[in-house]
């Protein structure tokens, strides 16, 4: 009988809803912008634009490559105009 029930969460995440998420972060996007896993049960969150953390979901994850893009692109641009700048004086 007991087998026909579907088991819907692992001994950790009952851990985790008990004690809490231990999460550490798995992304750095921007400074300010962080993605965190669950080391038990994986869970995923992240900083969202607004300030808050939020449940990492496919279209956040999307949102968070994009910003990831546009940071790495913006501090290359910044590391080659400080280049530009020792090559001319
Ligand atoms: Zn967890």
């Amino acid at each position: 009988m007991e087998n026909k029930i579907p088991r819907l969460f692992s001994p950790n995440a009952w851990i985790c809803a008990v004690f809490s998420h231990n999460f550490t972060v798995s992304q750095r996007i921007t400074d300010h912008i962080k993605e965190y896993k669950c080391t038990r049960c994986g869970q995923e969150m992240t900083d969202t634009a607004q300030g808050f953390i939020a449940k990492l979901t496919p279209k956040f994850r999307e949102t968070n490559a994009y910003i990831a893009k546009i940071h790495k692109r913006r501090r290359s641009r910044k590391v080659f105009a400080e280049n530009d700048f020792s090559r001319a004086s």
